[in-house]
Parts: structure tokens; sequence; C-alpha cells
């Protein structure tokens, strides 16, 4: 019989979403006159930008005619695609196209990129998280056990709370990998220009890699935030950089994303030797994936055009502008909250520190309000709860109002 590889037993299971829904469902059916609103999804609502639409559909023609169908292409990504990228948002960088990896998205990026790293990598990852980083070093095996205390063992938590004003501290003991999410899902916070430099400094002076989720770059409002890690001196030499059309362009469905990966940046052997964590990416990526599909290349491609910048920004302003009315909302209702200024997410404080478990239960079923309670994002998230603003502008505007009205405590 077949060995299993054991690490995937010591994942805890995939509970959050599952139980908000099952929780969701139960209630409902108790209260089958209910008008149940969620804002506790993680997902776009809005349709793709027309410009990509049109850009799709002329894709799909292309591949209905002999002489401009096309099979494989780069593993890497089709030109036209890099280059777009390149030439809106890391020309000043100096960043090269065989630096850029198209791929399916940031998740798969995310979790795959720890294949390239040796298993006896120590990890940091903040917490509250974004899962995929942690469970994905966990099947790997760089990690020990799940804890009584939430935690799993050999991994180094960076609390990121109102105490620290989500910016987390340096690590006591040195590591070798760092995910950092900025802007962050979930707490909706930012890294400011000075506060990201504080964690380039020490992976230069640590030998140590950043791993540097900048999915919601398209939200920040912020001039202090940085938009790419790249605009960090020395990021070059110590830092990865994911990007995903899901958020930017209502991709999630559609699946497009990349990698930044300078050919400066550097591991070593075992024995000490460097080597360009580049080439093997390269290596791995040509190897495990074949390239994102054509038709979506030349949808993501038009975000880029400036009337796809138009259109992307009307979107993600329609978003903040529903972030915006959590917010004040909240604020309003005597409730304390974080982000939603450069993020679509709304952090909130639960009241009198209730645990978030009990603050979804009480929101379900004295408002019928649906949200994320924040210990699914680890153990530095209880006592917090997860809004998000990709609801429909109605559906925000009738959930804020019963929040600011009905909700008693
Ligand atoms: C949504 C999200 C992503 C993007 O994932 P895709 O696979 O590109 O859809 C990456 N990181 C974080 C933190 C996210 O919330």
């Amino acid at each position: 019989m077949a060995v299993i590889n054991e690490n995937y037993l010591k994942l805890a299971g995939s509970y959050l979403f599952r139980e908000t829904a099952h929780r969701t469902a139960a209630y409902k059916e108790a209260h089958p006159e209910a008008d149940v609103i969620s804002l506790g999804i993680g997902d776009v609502t809005q349709p793709l930008p027309p410009v990509c639409i049109e850009a799709m559909h002329k894709a799909v023609d292309e591949m209905a005619q002999a002489d401009t169908f096309r099979g494989y292409g780069p593993e890497q990504g089709y030109d036209f695609l890099i280059n777009a990228i390149i030439e809106s948002n890391y020309k000043e960088y100096g960043i090269q196209p065989d630096e850029v990896f198209v791929s399916d998205g940031a998740k798969s990026d995310c979790g795959n990129i720890q294949e390239i790293f040796s298993t006896d990598n120590t990890i940091a990852i903040t917490d509250p998280v974004y899962p995929v980083y942690l469970d994905t070093n966990v099947m790997a095996g760089r990690t020990g056990l799940l804890q009584s205390d939430g935690r799993y063992a050999g991994v180094t938590y960076l609390p990121c709370t109102a105490e620290n004003g989500f910016v987390p501290a340096l690590p006591e003991k040195r590591v070798d990998l760092i995910y950092l999410c900025c802007p962050n899902n979930p707490t909706g916070t930012t890294l400011t220009r000075e506060q990201l430099k504080v964690w380039v400094d020490y992976a230069r002076e640590n030998d140590s890699i950043i791993l540097f989720d900048a999915a919601y770059n398209a939200y920040i409002s912020e001039a202090d935030v940085p938009h790419t890690i790249f605009e960090i001196e020395g990021a070059k030499e110590v830092a990865i950089e994911f990007r995903s059309f899901s958020k930017t362009a209502g991709f999630t469905g559609t699946r497009c994303g990349y990698i930044v990966l300078p050919k400066t940046v550097m591991g070593k052997t075992v024995s000490g030797e460097k080597k360009a964590l580049n080439p093997l990416w390269n290596r791995r990526h040509t190897t495990k994936f074949n390239g994102t599909a054509y038709i979506i290349q030349r949808g993501a491609a038009a975000i880029f055009t400036p009337e796809g910048q138009k259109q992307v920004k009307a979107t993600i302003d329609y978003y903040m502008e529903n972030a915006r009315l959590i917010r004040e909302g909240m604020t309003a209702a005597g409730i304390t909250c974080f982000g939603g200024i450069n993020a679509p997410y709304i952090w909130l404080k639960t009241p009198d520190n209730m645990p978030s478990w009990d603050f979804f239960d009480k929101l379900l079923k004295e408002v019928n309000i649906v949200g994320t309670p924040g210990a699914g994002f680890g153990p530095c998230g209880e006592g917090y709860f997860r809004l998000t603003a990709f609801g429909s502008r109605e559906k925000t505007i009738e959930a804020v109002g019963r929040i600011k009205d009905q909700l008693k405590f």
C-alpha cells in the first residue's frame, strides 16, 4: 500500500467558511422569512470590465480560424501581457520580462513558491493570516503539529492586533521566509513605505526572503502605502511579489495572476553557494504549468489600456464606497473598526471583547447579517470580525442600517 504524505494529517479542517455557511443555512431554515444579507463574501460581485469582454470575444474568434489559432503558449505568459504588466507597474524598477511569470492566480503562486525552498527553512506568517501561506507549508512538512493554542509548532507567528496598529514586529529569532500581505486580508490594514522598509532591511541583514502578496494593491488610496515592494530600496535582492487580476479586475472566476521574481534574489545551497531563485522558479513553472489560457491573457492585457484602467477604477470605487459606508456606519454604531481605506475589508473589534463566533451568532440572529469571525484567520483574530465591501450598494446600505439601528449591545 502506498504511504501517504502524513503532513496532510496535521492540517486543521477548512472549518471557517464551512461553519459560517452551516450556521447561516440552519438559521435560514428555522426562519424562512428572514432577509439574510451576507457581508462575509471574499469574492467580487461586479462583472468583468467591458474591455476584457471585448478582448476575450476577439480572442475566441482568433481561436476559430486555423491561421490565428493558438495552441500551447509560452509557459511564463505571452509577451503582450508581460510587457503591459511591466510598462504599467514596474518600469521604474527595471523589472525585465524574464522576471515576470504569468499564472492562473495568486493562490497557486503563493502556495507553490515554497517548493523552491528547502523544507528545513523557517517561516514567519502574520496572525491573523490568509490561510494559504501556512497550509502549504504544513503540507510540505515545514511545521510541527497543530497545538492547543491554535498554532503550529515550529512556525514564527507575527501578531497583528489593534495594540501594534496591525504592524508586525520583527521576529526575535531569525527566519528564512517571511510572508507579508499588504493591503491585508483579513484586516484591511496596510504597511506604510517606512514600515515595509523595516522588513526589507531585516531581510537584507538576515539573508531572509520576503514573499509579498499584493493582491489588493489596486485598492490603495493613501499616498504613503507602497503599490509594490520594489518601491523599497534593496527589495530587488530579497523580495518576490505576487499579484492577481482577481480583486483588481474581477478575475476570480476567470483566473490570472503573476509573480515578479527579480534575478537578483538569492538563496544558497546547503554548502553555502549562492544561487538565484529566478531560474529555479522558471524551471518549476515550465515543468508543472502549461500557461494561462490565451483568451484569458488577452482579457487581462486589456485592463492596462487607458479605457481598461478607467473601468477597473470605476468598479473599485464602487466597492470602496461600500467600504466607506460600512466603516462610517460601524463607527456611528459605536463599534471600533479598522481597514476599509486601502482594502475592501473592514475589521471590527467585537463589542466588549465578545468571542468572534458569539458575535457571528448575535449578528445573524439579531439583524440577519453574515460576516466572518476573526478567530477563523488565526488566534490573534479572536475578538475581531471581518465585513467585506463586495456586496451590492443596496444590500450594504440595508445591512449597515440594521446594525446601526437594531443591534443591541
Ligand atoms: C483573493 C486573494 C488572492 C488572489 O487569489 P487568486 O488565486 O489570484 O484569485 C491572493 N491573496 C490574498 C490574500 C487574497 O485574498
